[in-house]
């Protein structure tokens, strides 16, 4: 569990996903009600399965050597609203992030981005690392494979860690496209029918 965390820590920051110190990560241990979560505030890109620190679902560190994240309240709530989230990611992803900021919305302009996108939701911008971010993720990550978070980055839930990278890779390559697209003139979407058929072809 802790070596797939630090890894996907290492993974993110290569692709620019996150700097050494933005961004942080969870798994749940045991399908229960204690957690695994990157500390806070070290540098991301170099952790170790030592830095990790385990906590319960109501904010008790019960080991680790470091603070947990400052987004903890984030993940926790996750975690106890959905029973299916095993792993929880938060990014600044790049384009994702910037694309929001300008207040354009990614289309379904790819397959994999069309099946994705009703599982996606752009939140109010609140001070991160409060309570109030938590309680907000918490209201709203019903149903969500992730949710950008506007002038912030994006955290996605996963029933694996494998699973919550993949909707911020995919949010993430939406944004690059979308962006590479309208620079050229504007970004074409997938037709309406396209996206019915793309969405049963691939039912998950
Ligand atoms: P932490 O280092 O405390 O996890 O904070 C990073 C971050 O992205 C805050 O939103
Ligand atoms: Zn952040």
């Amino acid at each position: 569990m802790g070596a797939k965390l630090v890894w996907c820590m290492k993974a993110l920051h290569a692709r620019g996903l996150i700097t050494g110190s933005g961004g942080n990560a969870s798994v749940r241990l045991g399908g229960g009600d204690e957690i695994l979560i990157t500390p806070s505030g070290v540098y991301k890109a170099e952790l170790e399965e030592s830095d990790l620190v385990r906590m319960g679902l109501d904010g008790k560190v019960l080991d680790g050597r470091w603070k947990p994240s400052s987004e903890w309240r984030m993940h926790t709530e996750i975690y106890r609203k959905r029973g299916d989230v095993n792993a929880v990611i938060h990014v600044h992803s790049p384009y994702t992030t910037g694309l929001t900021i300008a207040g354009r919305n990614i289309g379904p302009i790819t397959p994999e981005v069309a099946l994705i996108l009703p599982e996606i939701e752009v939140l109010e911008y609140v001070c991160p690392g409060t309570e109030d971010l938590g309680r907000l993720v918490g209201s709203r990550i019903a149903g969500k494979r992730a949710l950008i978070l506007q002038n912030h980055g994006v955290v996605s839930a996963g029933r694996d860690l494998l699973e919550a990278m993949t909707a911020i890779e995919v949010l993430e390559e939406g944004a690059i496209t979308t962006f590479v697209a309208s620079l050229m003139g504007g970004a074409k979407v997938i037709p309406k029918e396209e996206v019915e058929l793309i969405k049963r072809v691939y039912k998950r």
